[in-house]
């Protein structure tokens, strides 16, 4: 594919063609056509905030590339006494990175270290992908979902897909409807009151502040957890509460067409905004399915920024 773009920082620079491309890649990496000449190039992951799927199969989507991939252990580094992000990251193209994959808790963090590696010289310079900044963006999730969406329903025109939950401080959300949007298909969003999007949401997408007339007829179900660690006050609301009103159950499935499936970017708080048994149903839940196909997309991904 000719990925036109050096970095992949968001869903936000991307047109229809690039995303297209991005997801026949994908496939092509799932029919077992994986590219050689990638061999031997080194990919760092570098993971500010925790992460189990995304991190686990940005190694492994390097790793059946060929590249060497590394593992900048934040916790372990300079960062602690002090070294900004811009010298870190041009520190690690410095040592030869052709890849940082990068996840942050600071919205612009993958666009800052993109800059900042802009001026290091290597071979061919080294590439940003970003794996979630802050509330920002999250660009290879939306892919993966775009990707288990257009598997299951063969295009992703026409589709309709509620997201539900916390859609403020969600990155997922955010290159959800971007991705959804620009590839034709319409987005309701909805979840309680103070956590859906403050500001303008784009277009295609209508905010549907109910919970079931949101779900009602939808194509999809996206569930969202409560992003806790981002939100300055605390939701006053128990678990249990938050079920009640906010969570998904199979009654409230009911409500959405008879081939709706259910999706989760995890991690899953069970029996809250998802109950337990539905994300395990496999009749409705893709959830194995966006974590299983991550490998293929982030794959791809590598080697567009990499090509
Ligand atoms: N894993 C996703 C993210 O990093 C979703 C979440 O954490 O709720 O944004």
């Amino acid at each position: 594919m000719a990925y036109p773009h050096r970095h992949l920082l968001g869903i936000a620079p991307l047109t229809r063609v690039d995303i297209a491309g991005l997801l026949d890649a994908a496939q092509a990496m799932v029919d077992g056509h994986v590219p050689a000449g990638l061999a031997g190039r080194i990919q760092i992951d570098a993971f500010f905030e925790n992460s189990t799927r995304t991190l686990m199969s940005f190694a492994l989507a390097g790793k059946k590339l060929g590249l060497h991939v590394l593992d900048f252990g934040v916790a372990r580094s300079s960062v602690a006494k002090g070294e900004t992000l811009a010298d870190t990251a041009r520190t690690l193209a410095a040592l030869g990175a052709d890849v940082i994959v990068m996840r942050h808790g600071a919205p612009g963090a993958a666009e800052e270290v993109a800059q900042a590696v802009g001026h290091t010289s290597g071979r061919g310079g080294c590439a940003v992908v970003n794996a979630g900044d802050g509330v920002n963006e999250h660009p290879t999730q939306a892919l993966i979902d775009a990707f288990v969406l257009r598997r299951r329903f063969g295009t992703l025109d026409g589709l309709t897909v509620a997201i539900c939950g916390d859609i403020r401080h969600s990155r997922v959300a955010r290159s959800n409807m971007l991705l959804l949007t620009r590839m034709g298909a319409h987005v309701r969003v909805t979840g309680p009151t103070g956590l859906l999007p403050p500001g303008a949401i784009p277009e295609g997408v209508s905010i549907v502040p109910d919970l079931e007339d949101a779900i009602s007829g939808v194509d999809a179900v996206m569930m969202l957890r409560v992003q806790h660690e981002r939100m300055a006050e605390r939701l006053h609301l128990s678990a249990n509460d938050y079920h009640a009103r906010y969570g998904l159950n199979s009654a409230r499935l009911a409500l959405a067409a008879r081939h709706a499936v259910v999706m989760h970017p995890g991690p899953v708080n069970r029996d809250v905004e998802i109950a337990g048994t539905l994300a395990d149903d496999p009749a409705c839940s893709v959830i194995l399915e966006q974590v299983a196909m991550g490998v293929p997309v982030r794959m791809a991904c590598l080697a567009a920024v990499l090509g």
